[in-house]
Protein backbone atom coordinates (compact mmCIF):
# COMPACT_ATOMS: atom_id res chain seq x y z
CA UNK A 1 0.00 0.00 0.00
CA UNK A 2 1.42 3.30 -0.94
CA UNK A 3 1.14 6.37 1.26
CA UNK A 4 -0.54 9.62 -0.41
CA UNK A 5 0.81 13.49 0.68
CA UNK A 6 0.60 16.60 -1.38
CA UNK A 7 4.52 17.59 -1.03
CA UNK A 8 6.89 14.78 -0.01
CA UNK A 9 10.14 15.93 1.50
CA UNK A 10 13.52 13.98 1.59
CA UNK A 11 15.56 15.21 4.01
CA UNK A 12 15.31 16.81 7.61
CA UNK A 13 18.13 18.59 7.39
CA UNK A 14 17.34 22.60 7.52
CA UNK A 15 16.21 23.13 3.58
CA UNK A 16 13.78 20.30 4.47
CA UNK A 17 12.25 21.51 8.25
CA UNK A 18 11.58 24.94 6.85
CA UNK A 19 9.90 23.77 3.69
CA UNK A 20 7.58 21.48 5.91
CA UNK A 21 6.89 24.00 8.21
CA UNK A 22 5.82 27.18 5.61
CA UNK A 23 3.88 24.89 3.84
CA UNK A 24 1.66 23.76 7.28
CA UNK A 25 1.11 27.63 7.63
CA UNK A 26 -0.04 27.48 3.69
CA UNK A 27 -2.34 24.52 4.47
CA UNK A 28 -0.59 22.24 2.51
CA UNK A 29 0.21 18.78 3.75
CA UNK A 30 3.68 17.22 3.08
CA UNK A 31 5.89 14.31 4.63
CA UNK A 32 9.61 14.40 5.19
CA UNK A 33 11.60 11.22 4.97
CA UNK A 34 15.26 11.15 7.02
CA UNK A 35 17.56 8.48 6.98
CA UNK A 36 19.11 9.45 10.13
CA UNK A 37 17.47 9.39 13.61
CA UNK A 38 15.95 11.97 15.41
CA UNK A 39 18.93 11.99 18.20
CA UNK A 40 21.38 12.69 15.61
CA UNK A 41 20.14 15.47 13.67
CA UNK A 42 19.23 17.07 16.43
CA UNK A 43 23.32 16.84 17.61
CA UNK A 44 24.79 16.69 14.36
CA UNK A 45 26.98 20.02 14.63
CA UNK A 46 27.34 22.25 11.66
CA UNK A 47 26.26 25.69 10.95
CA UNK A 48 25.79 28.47 13.43
CA UNK A 49 25.64 31.73 12.02
CA UNK A 50 22.30 33.42 10.59
CA UNK A 51 21.52 36.26 8.30
CA UNK A 52 19.39 39.02 9.30
CA UNK A 53 16.27 37.68 6.81
CA UNK A 54 16.66 33.99 8.57
CA UNK A 55 16.21 35.42 11.77
CA UNK A 56 12.96 37.11 10.61
CA UNK A 57 11.69 34.60 9.23
CA UNK A 58 11.86 31.97 11.90
CA UNK A 59 10.52 34.52 14.69
CA UNK A 60 7.71 35.62 11.96
CA UNK A 61 6.39 32.44 11.16
CA UNK A 62 6.15 31.54 15.19
CA UNK A 63 9.79 29.54 15.38
CA UNK A 64 11.61 31.94 16.64
CA UNK A 65 11.40 31.99 20.57
CA UNK A 66 14.21 29.93 21.84
CA UNK A 67 16.13 31.68 19.43
CA UNK A 68 14.85 35.19 20.57
CA UNK A 69 16.15 34.29 24.08
CA UNK A 70 19.22 32.33 23.15
CA UNK A 71 20.61 33.52 20.27
CA UNK A 72 23.79 36.53 19.75
CA UNK A 73 23.70 38.86 18.13
CA UNK A 74 26.90 40.20 16.27
CA UNK A 75 26.68 43.67 15.27
CA UNK A 76 30.58 43.15 14.03
CA UNK A 77 33.26 40.66 13.12
CA UNK A 78 36.87 40.98 13.48
CA UNK A 79 40.05 40.39 10.74
CA UNK A 80 43.35 40.25 11.36
CA UNK A 81 46.67 39.89 9.47
CA UNK A 82 49.87 41.75 9.61
CA UNK A 83 49.46 40.82 13.34
CA UNK A 84 47.25 43.08 13.93
CA UNK A 85 42.99 42.84 14.42
CA UNK A 86 40.29 45.09 13.20
CA UNK A 87 36.97 45.67 14.08
CA UNK A 88 34.30 46.06 11.53
CA UNK A 89 30.99 47.51 12.39
CA UNK A 90 28.62 45.51 10.44
CA UNK A 91 25.41 46.99 11.63
CA UNK A 92 27.02 50.35 11.16
CA UNK A 93 27.75 49.50 7.21
CA UNK A 94 24.51 48.10 6.61
CA UNK A 95 22.26 50.00 8.86
CA UNK A 96 19.62 48.29 10.84
CA UNK A 97 21.43 44.80 10.06
CA UNK A 98 22.96 42.26 11.54
CA UNK A 99 24.24 38.15 11.88
CA UNK A 100 23.03 36.28 14.73
CA UNK A 101 25.01 32.99 16.23
CA UNK A 102 22.64 30.40 17.16
CA UNK A 103 23.63 26.80 16.25
CA UNK A 104 22.05 24.65 13.30
CA UNK A 105 21.35 21.90 15.25
CA UNK A 106 19.25 24.50 18.09
CA UNK A 107 17.28 25.65 14.67
CA UNK A 108 16.70 22.11 13.77
CA UNK A 109 15.28 21.09 17.08
CA UNK A 110 12.76 24.34 16.93
CA UNK A 111 11.84 23.26 13.58
CA UNK A 112 11.39 19.25 14.74
CA UNK A 113 9.63 20.44 17.95
CA UNK A 114 6.96 22.84 15.96
CA UNK A 115 6.17 20.89 12.89
CA UNK A 116 5.52 17.43 15.51
CA UNK A 117 3.38 19.76 17.72
CA UNK A 118 1.65 20.84 14.59
CA UNK A 119 0.67 17.29 13.63
CA UNK A 120 3.45 16.75 11.42
CA UNK A 121 4.83 13.69 9.47
CA UNK A 122 8.53 13.35 9.90
CA UNK A 123 9.64 10.05 9.25
CA UNK A 124 13.36 9.33 10.99
CA UNK A 125 15.27 6.49 10.14
CA UNK A 126 13.53 5.80 6.58
CA UNK A 127 15.77 6.40 3.59
CA UNK A 128 15.20 7.87 0.14
CA UNK A 129 16.07 4.89 -2.39
CA UNK A 130 14.89 6.32 -5.57
CA UNK A 131 12.48 9.41 -6.95
CA UNK A 132 10.53 8.27 -10.22
CA UNK A 133 7.34 9.40 -12.20
CA UNK A 134 8.92 13.07 -12.04
CA UNK A 135 7.81 14.58 -14.81
CA UNK A 136 4.12 12.90 -14.65
CA UNK A 137 1.22 14.12 -12.04
CA UNK A 138 1.90 11.88 -9.38
CA UNK A 139 5.89 11.27 -8.80
CA UNK A 140 6.67 8.52 -6.27
CA UNK A 141 9.41 8.07 -3.72
CA UNK A 142 10.54 4.36 -2.84
CA UNK A 143 12.25 4.44 0.58
CA UNK A 144 13.60 1.51 3.13
CA UNK A 145 11.89 1.68 6.98
CA UNK A 146 12.80 -0.89 9.11
CA UNK A 147 13.93 -3.16 6.62
CA UNK A 148 11.15 -2.85 4.63
CA UNK A 149 10.59 -0.60 1.26
CA UNK A 150 8.27 1.22 0.59
CA UNK A 151 6.43 3.88 -1.21
CA UNK A 152 5.39 7.79 -0.69
CA UNK A 153 3.32 8.55 -3.89
CA UNK A 154 3.12 13.03 -3.67
CA UNK A 155 2.20 15.70 -5.99
CA UNK A 156 5.62 16.72 -5.69
CA UNK A 157 8.92 15.87 -4.12
CA UNK A 158 11.31 18.07 -2.60
CA UNK A 159 14.94 17.04 -2.89
CA UNK A 160 16.30 18.29 0.54
CA UNK A 161 18.61 15.18 1.09
CA UNK A 162 21.73 17.47 1.17
CA UNK A 163 25.25 16.77 -1.32
CA UNK A 164 25.21 13.34 -0.84
CA UNK A 165 21.46 12.53 -0.86
CA UNK A 166 20.07 10.43 -3.72
CA UNK A 167 17.86 13.09 -5.61
CA UNK A 168 20.62 14.60 -7.34
CA UNK A 169 21.55 11.73 -9.85
CA UNK A 170 17.79 11.81 -10.81
CA UNK A 171 18.19 15.12 -12.53
CA UNK A 172 18.75 14.41 -16.21
CA UNK A 173 21.09 16.81 -18.70
CA UNK A 174 22.43 18.33 -15.80
CA UNK A 175 26.05 20.44 -15.38
CA UNK A 176 28.04 20.96 -12.59
CA UNK A 177 30.00 23.81 -11.73
CA UNK A 178 32.42 22.54 -9.35
CA UNK A 179 36.24 24.20 -7.64
CA UNK A 180 37.56 21.76 -4.76
CA UNK A 181 39.86 23.70 -2.62
CA UNK A 182 43.46 22.38 -1.91
CA UNK A 183 42.77 22.53 2.04
CA UNK A 184 40.37 21.66 4.28
CA UNK A 185 39.44 22.85 7.71
CA UNK A 186 39.58 21.44 11.24
CA UNK A 187 36.87 22.64 13.41
CA UNK A 188 36.54 21.95 17.64
CA UNK A 189 34.03 22.90 19.39
CA UNK A 190 35.59 23.42 23.07
CA UNK A 191 33.68 23.82 26.53
CA UNK A 192 34.90 27.40 27.13
CA UNK A 193 33.46 30.84 26.59
CA UNK A 194 34.57 32.59 23.38
CA UNK A 195 37.85 34.26 23.93
CA UNK A 196 36.30 37.25 21.54
CA UNK A 197 32.59 38.70 21.85
CA UNK A 198 32.95 38.67 18.01
CA UNK A 199 34.11 36.36 14.93
CA UNK A 200 37.72 36.54 14.35
CA UNK A 201 39.05 35.94 10.77
CA UNK A 202 42.72 35.58 10.75
CA UNK A 203 45.19 35.31 8.01
CA UNK A 204 48.34 33.86 9.24
CA UNK A 205 51.50 32.73 7.52
CA UNK A 206 50.99 29.59 9.46
CA UNK A 207 47.45 29.37 7.64
CA UNK A 208 43.93 30.25 8.57
CA UNK A 209 42.12 30.16 11.82
CA UNK A 210 39.10 31.66 12.69
CA UNK A 211 37.15 32.18 15.91
CA UNK A 212 33.60 31.58 16.41
CA UNK A 213 31.11 30.67 19.34
CA UNK A 214 27.83 28.20 19.88
CA UNK A 215 26.69 29.74 22.82
CA UNK A 216 27.95 32.21 25.83
CA UNK A 217 30.02 28.74 26.95
CA UNK A 218 30.76 27.15 24.00
CA UNK A 219 33.34 27.97 21.57
CA UNK A 220 34.24 26.76 18.12
CA UNK A 221 37.23 26.91 16.23
CA UNK A 222 38.69 26.51 12.86
CA UNK A 223 41.95 25.63 11.47
CA UNK A 224 43.35 25.60 7.66
CA UNK A 225 45.23 21.99 7.58
CA UNK A 226 45.94 20.42 4.40
CA UNK A 227 43.64 17.98 2.85
CA UNK A 228 45.59 14.77 2.99
CA UNK A 229 45.01 15.30 6.90
CA UNK A 230 43.11 12.71 9.46
CA UNK A 231 41.61 13.87 12.91
CA UNK A 232 43.99 11.46 14.62
CA UNK A 233 46.74 13.67 13.63
CA UNK A 234 45.76 16.06 15.62
CA UNK A 235 46.18 15.47 19.72
CA UNK A 236 44.23 18.45 21.30
CA UNK A 237 47.18 19.71 22.50
CA UNK A 238 48.71 20.15 18.96
CA UNK A 239 45.05 21.95 18.08
CA UNK A 240 45.36 24.47 21.23
CA UNK A 241 49.02 25.65 20.44
CA UNK A 242 48.35 26.28 16.44
CA UNK A 243 44.85 28.10 17.12
CA UNK A 244 47.44 30.13 19.69
CA UNK A 245 49.56 30.65 17.08
CA UNK A 246 47.39 31.96 14.55
CA UNK A 247 45.25 33.53 16.69
CA UNK A 248 46.86 35.18 19.36
CA UNK A 249 47.91 39.12 19.58
CA UNK A 250 50.02 41.49 21.86
CA UNK A 251 47.57 41.54 24.79
CA UNK A 252 44.93 39.29 23.69
CA UNK A 253 44.93 35.04 24.34
CA UNK A 254 42.90 32.70 23.42
CA UNK A 255 41.22 30.69 26.63
CA UNK A 256 41.52 26.76 26.16
CA UNK A 257 39.18 24.51 27.23
CA UNK A 258 38.33 20.67 26.88
CA UNK A 259 36.80 19.92 23.01
CA UNK A 260 33.83 17.74 22.83
CA UNK A 261 33.66 17.51 18.84
CA UNK A 262 36.70 17.45 16.38
CA UNK A 263 36.31 17.05 12.90
CA UNK A 264 37.85 17.77 9.25
CA UNK A 265 35.81 19.46 6.45
CA UNK A 266 36.60 19.67 3.10
CA UNK A 267 36.19 23.19 1.05
CA UNK A 268 34.35 22.98 -1.86
CA UNK A 269 32.31 25.62 -4.23
CA UNK A 270 29.62 23.59 -6.00
CA UNK A 271 26.28 24.38 -8.58
CA UNK A 272 24.28 21.66 -9.84
CA UNK A 273 21.74 22.60 -12.64
CA UNK A 274 19.08 22.53 -13.26
CA UNK A 275 17.28 22.14 -9.91
CA UNK A 276 14.63 20.74 -10.76
CA UNK A 277 13.51 17.89 -12.70
CA UNK A 278 9.80 17.84 -13.43
CA UNK A 279 8.12 17.45 -9.94
CA UNK A 280 11.29 17.57 -7.96
CA UNK A 281 13.32 20.47 -7.08
CA UNK A 282 16.81 20.20 -5.28
CA UNK A 283 16.63 22.70 -2.67
CA UNK A 284 19.97 23.41 -0.48
CA UNK A 285 23.21 21.14 -0.02
CA UNK A 286 21.30 18.91 -2.73
CA UNK A 287 22.09 21.43 -5.35
CA UNK A 288 24.62 23.78 -3.87
CA UNK A 289 27.62 23.63 -1.68
CA UNK A 290 29.53 26.66 -0.70
CA UNK A 291 33.30 26.77 1.30
CA UNK A 292 31.77 27.50 4.87
CA UNK A 293 34.24 30.55 5.35
CA UNK A 294 31.10 32.57 4.11
CA UNK A 295 29.07 31.17 6.37
CA UNK A 296 26.45 31.17 3.56
CA UNK A 297 25.51 26.96 3.71
CA UNK A 298 22.36 26.76 6.31
CA UNK A 299 21.59 30.52 4.76
CA UNK A 300 21.40 29.54 1.09
CA UNK A 301 19.27 26.52 2.00
CA UNK A 302 16.69 27.98 3.85
CA UNK A 303 16.29 30.66 0.84
CA UNK A 304 15.51 27.78 -1.79
CA UNK A 305 12.79 26.51 0.28
CA UNK A 306 11.80 29.63 1.01
CA UNK A 307 11.46 30.47 -2.92
CA UNK A 308 9.99 26.90 -3.35
CA UNK A 309 7.16 27.10 -0.53
CA UNK A 310 5.80 30.40 -1.99
CA UNK A 311 5.85 28.55 -5.03
CA UNK A 312 3.57 25.48 -4.23
CA UNK A 313 1.55 27.78 -2.03
CA UNK A 314 0.93 29.93 -5.36
CA UNK A 315 0.19 26.21 -6.96
CA UNK A 316 -2.27 24.95 -4.65
CA UNK A 317 -4.41 28.23 -4.27
CA UNK A 318 -4.51 29.35 -8.18
CA UNK A 319 -3.40 25.90 -10.06
CA UNK A 320 -0.74 28.33 -11.66
CA UNK A 321 2.76 26.13 -12.41
CA UNK A 322 3.99 29.29 -13.34
CA UNK A 323 6.40 29.97 -9.69
CA UNK A 324 7.02 26.09 -9.73
CA UNK A 325 8.43 26.61 -13.47
CA UNK A 326 10.73 29.72 -12.76
CA UNK A 327 11.88 27.92 -9.31
CA UNK A 328 15.40 27.33 -10.55
CA UNK A 329 16.10 30.80 -12.09
CA UNK A 330 14.75 32.55 -9.09
CA UNK A 331 16.89 30.84 -6.87
CA UNK A 332 19.92 31.12 -8.63
CA UNK A 333 20.92 34.52 -8.73
CA UNK A 334 21.27 34.30 -5.17
CA UNK A 335 22.93 30.98 -4.68
CA UNK A 336 25.77 32.42 -7.30
CA UNK A 337 26.09 36.02 -5.10
CA UNK A 338 26.65 33.72 -2.29
CA UNK A 339 29.28 31.42 -4.31
CA UNK A 340 31.22 34.72 -5.40
CA UNK A 341 31.52 35.62 -1.84
CA UNK A 342 32.21 32.52 -0.11
CA UNK A 343 34.74 32.11 -3.27
CA UNK A 344 35.89 36.06 -2.68
CA UNK A 345 36.06 35.27 1.27
CA UNK A 346 37.81 32.34 1.42
CA UNK A 347 40.68 32.98 -0.91
CA UNK A 348 41.27 36.45 0.92
CA UNK A 349 42.06 34.50 3.94
CA UNK A 350 44.00 31.30 3.28
CA UNK A 351 47.41 30.27 2.58
CA UNK A 352 47.61 28.70 -0.94
CA UNK A 353 50.78 26.57 -1.78
CA UNK A 354 51.09 26.93 -5.27
CA UNK A 355 52.86 28.88 -8.02
CA UNK A 356 51.29 31.90 -7.54
CA UNK A 357 51.20 31.65 -3.58
CA UNK A 358 53.52 34.29 -3.12
CA UNK A 359 51.42 36.69 -5.79
CA UNK A 360 48.68 35.82 -3.72
CA UNK A 361 49.37 36.87 -0.67
CA UNK A 362 49.84 40.23 -1.64
CA UNK A 363 46.53 40.29 -3.45
CA UNK A 364 45.33 39.50 0.08
CA UNK A 365 47.40 42.09 1.70
CA UNK A 366 46.19 44.71 -0.40
CA UNK A 367 42.70 44.06 -0.39
CA UNK A 368 42.25 43.97 3.32
CA UNK A 369 44.35 47.22 3.36
CA UNK A 370 42.09 48.69 1.06
CA UNK A 371 39.03 47.18 2.88
CA UNK A 372 39.75 48.63 5.77
CA UNK A 373 40.83 52.56 4.26
CA UNK A 374 37.79 52.87 1.55
CA UNK A 375 34.27 53.00 3.27
CA UNK A 376 32.50 51.66 -0.36
CA UNK A 377 34.60 48.42 -0.33
CA UNK A 378 33.66 47.29 3.50
CA UNK A 379 30.25 48.00 2.73
CA UNK A 380 29.77 45.72 0.11
CA UNK A 381 31.87 42.95 2.22
CA UNK A 382 29.43 44.19 5.09
CA UNK A 383 26.07 43.85 3.01
CA UNK A 384 26.95 40.30 1.35
CA UNK A 385 28.46 39.08 4.77
CA UNK A 386 25.20 39.78 6.78
CA UNK A 387 23.30 39.15 3.60
CA UNK A 388 21.56 40.50 1.03
CA UNK A 389 17.52 40.94 1.33
CA UNK A 390 16.80 41.21 -2.51
CA UNK A 391 19.60 39.69 -5.67
CA UNK A 392 19.74 40.09 -9.17
C1 LIG B 1 31.83 22.41 9.43
C2 LIG B 1 30.71 23.14 8.76
C3 LIG B 1 30.46 24.46 9.11
C4 LIG B 1 29.45 25.17 8.50
N1 LIG B 1 29.21 26.47 8.86
C5 LIG B 1 28.18 27.15 8.32
C6 LIG B 1 27.81 28.46 8.78
O1 LIG B 1 28.42 29.03 9.68
N2 LIG B 1 26.74 29.07 8.21
C7 LIG B 1 26.01 28.45 7.20
O2 LIG B 1 25.04 29.07 6.72
N3 LIG B 1 26.33 27.21 6.76
C8 LIG B 1 27.37 26.53 7.29
N4 LIG B 1 27.64 25.23 6.89
C9 LIG B 1 26.83 24.60 5.87
C10 LIG B 1 25.49 24.09 6.38
O3 LIG B 1 25.68 23.24 7.50
C11 LIG B 1 24.75 23.35 5.26
O4 LIG B 1 24.75 24.16 4.12
C12 LIG B 1 23.32 22.98 5.66
O5 LIG B 1 23.32 21.88 6.52
C13 LIG B 1 22.47 22.66 4.43
O6 LIG B 1 21.19 22.27 4.84
P1 LIG B 1 20.37 21.21 3.99
O7 LIG B 1 19.07 21.04 4.68
O8 LIG B 1 20.39 21.58 2.57
O9 LIG B 1 21.24 19.87 4.06
P2 LIG B 1 21.60 18.96 5.31
O10 LIG B 1 21.68 19.76 6.55
O11 LIG B 1 22.78 18.16 4.90
O12 LIG B 1 20.33 18.03 5.46
C14 LIG B 1 20.07 16.96 4.58
C15 LIG B 1 19.34 15.89 5.35
O13 LIG B 1 18.97 14.84 4.46
C16 LIG B 1 19.22 13.60 5.08
N5 LIG B 1 19.37 12.61 4.00
C17 LIG B 1 20.43 12.43 3.17
N6 LIG B 1 20.18 11.44 2.30
C18 LIG B 1 18.92 10.99 2.58
C19 LIG B 1 18.10 9.96 2.03
N7 LIG B 1 18.51 9.21 0.99
N8 LIG B 1 16.87 9.76 2.56
C20 LIG B 1 16.43 10.52 3.61
N9 LIG B 1 17.19 11.50 4.18
C21 LIG B 1 18.40 11.73 3.66
C22 LIG B 1 20.46 13.84 5.92
O14 LIG B 1 20.60 12.92 6.97
C23 LIG B 1 20.20 15.25 6.43
O15 LIG B 1 19.50 15.26 7.65
C24 LIG B 1 28.65 24.51 7.50
C25 LIG B 1 28.88 23.18 7.16
C26 LIG B 1 29.90 22.49 7.77
C27 LIG B 1 30.12 21.04 7.38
Amino acid sequence: MSERTQVAIIGAGPAGLVLSHLLHLQGIESVILESRSRDYVEKRIRAGMLEQRVVDLLISTGVGERLKREAMVHTGLNFQFEGERHRIPLEELTPGRNVTIYGQQEVVKDLIAARLAAGGVIRFEAAGQSVQGLDGLRPVVRYTESGELKELVADHIAGCDGFHGVCRGAVANSKVYEKVYPFAWLGILAQVAPSCEELIYARHERGFALHTMRTPKLTRLYLQCPVEDRVEQWSDDRIWSELSARLNIPGWSLKDGPIVDKGITEMRSFVHTPMQQGRLYLAGDSAHIVPPTGAKGMNLAIADSMVLAQALAEYYKSGSSEPLLRYAADCLPRVWRAQHFSWWWTTLFHRFEDADAQFQEQLQVSQLRYMLASRPALTSMAENYVGLDRVV
